[in-house]
């Protein structure tokens, strides 16, 4: 029986850092959702698909494929066939993928691709939904956040850092829609899992998140919960 880590939390916790960190040094396989979410929009975008006509909705998302592999260790996600992992990460794309996150066919499209993945190997999944919607029975589930001052500066260094300009002010208005968007729709929203284990990452470096994940991972894989 494989072994699930599901990490859930609002956008700029740090997720995808630490889970990526923590996956090397458990020698997990790191699956990143939102970049599936993320081609899916794109995918959406290209054809200018009004996503609130359900039929229109419906018809181009038959049209679209999502898939995976790993390269060096790392996630590619393929959009009929065509490697989009660096095109996923515009800000355009980020805005727009809560919306279309939202929309339960949209989520149905990923939910077995997810869990199909989580059965066959050890793996630590990070997203929104993973806990509570797509790995219910995962060993370990840690809910990972930060304040939104937190998540926005952090966000804005990294912008800075990469020579693009940008306000704090409007990262953090964006953060705070995305962050209502995830935790107000309809079909699996944000939301901590019963049985996770909250880690505020906002007095803490990436190191230390690390440590206590890993750490968390191996005292239950010590006790015998799988793997
Ligand atoms: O994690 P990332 O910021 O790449 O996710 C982009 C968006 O994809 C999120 O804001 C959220 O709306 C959506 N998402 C989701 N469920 C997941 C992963 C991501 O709804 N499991």
């Amino acid at each position: 029986m494989s072994f699930n880590i599901a990490i859930d939390g609002p956008a700029g916790a740090g997720k995808s850092t630490i889970a990526k960190r923590a996956a090397k040094e458990l020698s997990f396989i790191y699956v990143d959702t939102g970049a599936m979410y993320r081609a899916i929009t794109l995918g959406l975008m290209r054809r200018g698909t009004d996503i609130e006509d359900v039929q229109a909705l419906e018809r181009s998302l038959a049209e679209i494929e999502v898939t995976i592999d790993y390269r060096d260790g790392a996630q590619q996600v393929y959009l009929n066939g065509e490697n989009v992992s660096g095109s996923i990460r515009t800000e355009e794309v980020s805005a727009r993928t809560s919306a279309c996150a939202a929309k339960p066919q949209v989520r149905a499209k990923l939910t077995d691709l997810q869990r199909e993945l989580a059965r066959k190997e050890n793996v630590l999944m990070d997203g929104r939904d993973i806990g509570t919607a797509i790995l219910p029975d995962a060993q370990l589930k840690i809910y990972l956040t930060a304040s939104v001052q937190t998540r926005a500066q952090r966000r804005y260094k990294e912008l800075i850092e990469r020579g693009e300009s940008c306000s704090l002010e409007a990262i953090e208005k964006d953060i705070e829609e995305r962050d209502y968007r995830d935790m107000h729709r309809e079909t699996a929203p944000l939301k901590q899992a019963e049985d996770a284990v909250l880690v505020d990452s906002s007095d803490m470096t990436i190191e230390e998140v690390t440590a206590r994940i890993v750490e968390l991972a191996r005292e239950r894989i010590g006790s015998g919960c799988g793997a």
